[in-house]
């Protein structure tokens, strides 16, 4: 059997093209943020992470630039040799400081983050205890813990996983586990396909009572919620006791990497024992300069978050009011549940047809019947945009029968 049988035999992705509804690559020509040109035309972009609007802000451009004019286009080294720039030292110490924590230290991705972070602190004899929805670099990371992947441990390591916010089975999970073993209790802070919002308040008090240290996945709650867009333990006055929370400069941030904070200790060891840092290179000069003015914005115009947030309620209340089934949490995702992979796709291609950009989540990437439309909002969309988005919805959903 030839190891490349399953590529020629995999069709999906042709067949859904033929039909004219392949939501997936579509390549964007321009960019202002809300706007962008996609195959010739302008269309409204309602499903990017950009939630603050900063890729197009001058300043976040200008210290691109200047950073490439100063270090060059690359570091061409890891952290832990030739890669360290001043540059990402400034970053990490502001930033532990900003999200009130010892220390920070930066990855080249958010995925290598996540993916990075859990099988460096849970070794053999430990256990990983892990929300059934996590994002995908969680769960790479939980099983290269569990010994499928290559790093130091053998494979004594224990994932589990609890139903999805599920704070009792949570809890049950871990009274099955030895009472005297290390544990990491891992969780999204925002689902990023529900935009729901994590527990965090019995989670801790579970993992607490368990003995188990806590770590959050911001990603999608940096520059959303919580205090000047500080992330989830901010939402809820629980920084002290949330041990860890990792983030990602690809969304509020504008750029590209990731990073984690905690106390000093912890932060050492992953510098000094983590591969996902160590064999890679550091994220470029012009990555890290756009992060670090997209942080003094962030600091200094609080009210972005406040405008992101408004944006997003408009849309779920305009959107449930025309009788879609919405996700109700208070975060930037918008997610219009259809429960159907063909609809979810022809719907797709109808709203884009009508100038607005979305994201189709279909399986494997959702639960089957949870098949959806995720809408994500900017602090730079005005009323024009949103409207035109409620418009073309409720035309849409009324053709498909999704809304009366
Ligand atoms: N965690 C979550 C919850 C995410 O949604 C994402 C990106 N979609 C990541 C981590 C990975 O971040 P990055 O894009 O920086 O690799």
């Amino acid at each position: 059997m030839d190891l490349f049988e399953k590529c020629r035999n995999f069709t999906r992705a042709d067949e859904v093209k033929a039909t004219g509804c392949y939501p997936y690559f579509h390549a964007i020509e321009e960019s202002e943020g809300p706007v962008v040109g996609i195959e010739g035309r302008k269309v409204i972009m309602a499903g990017s992470n950009n939630y603050l609007g900063l890729t197009a802000h001058p300043k976040v451009r200008e210290a691109a630039i200047a950073a490439i004019k100063k270090y060059g286009t690359g570091c061409s080294g890891s952290r832990y040799l030739t890669g360290t720039l001043d540059l990402h030292i400034e970053l990490e110490s502001r930033l532990a400081k900003f999200m009130g924590k010892e220390a920070c230290l930066l990855y080249s991705t958010g995925y290598q983050t996540g993916q990075g972070i859990v099988p460096v602190l849970v070794q053999r004899g430990d256990y990983v205890v892990s929300d059934k929805d996590n994002h995908a670099s969680i769960v790479a990371g939980t099983l290269v813990a569990a010994g499928m992947g290559s790093y130091a441990n053998d494979s004594n390591n224990m994932v589990v996983r609890y139903k999805h916010n599920d704070m009792a089975h949570l809890d049950h999970v871990l009274s099955q586990l030895p009472a005297d073993s290390a544990k990491l209790v891992v969780s999204d802070g925002v689902f990023s396909s529900s935009g729901e919002i994590v527990n965090l308040p019995d989670m801790i008090k579970v993992a607490q009572k368990h003995n188990a240290r806590v770590m959050v996945d911001d990603a999608h709650a940096i520059g959303v919620i919580g205090k000047g867009g500080r992330g989830t333990a901010s939402h809820f006055g629980l920084e002290k006791e949330t041990d860890l929370t990792m983030g990602t400069f690809s969304k509020t941030f504008a750029s590209l990497g990731g990073f984690v904070v905690g106390d000093y200790k912890v932060i050492d060891y992953l510098k000094h024992n983590a591969p996902a840092l160590i064999f890679s290179a550091s994220p470029a000069p012009a990555s890290v300069a756009a992060t670090l003015a997209a942080l003094d914005i962030l600091e200094s115009e609080p009210q972005r978050v406040e405008k992101l947030m408004l944006n997003a309620r408009k849309m779920r209340s305009g959107l449930k009011s025309m009788g879609f089934k919405v996700s109700e949490h208070d975060s930037a995702v918008v997610s219009v549940l259809i429960g159907d992979t063909e609809k979810v796709l022809m719907m797709w291609r109808a709203i884009f047809d009508e100038g607005v950009f979305v994201n189709a989540f279909i399986r494997p990437a959702v639960q089957p019947g949870m098949e959806m439309l995720r809408t994500s909002y900017m602090a730079t969309h005005e009323e024009h945009h949103l409207n035109k988005i409620l418009e073309v919805f409720s035309k849409v959903g009324r053709k498909f029968g999704v809304i009366n």
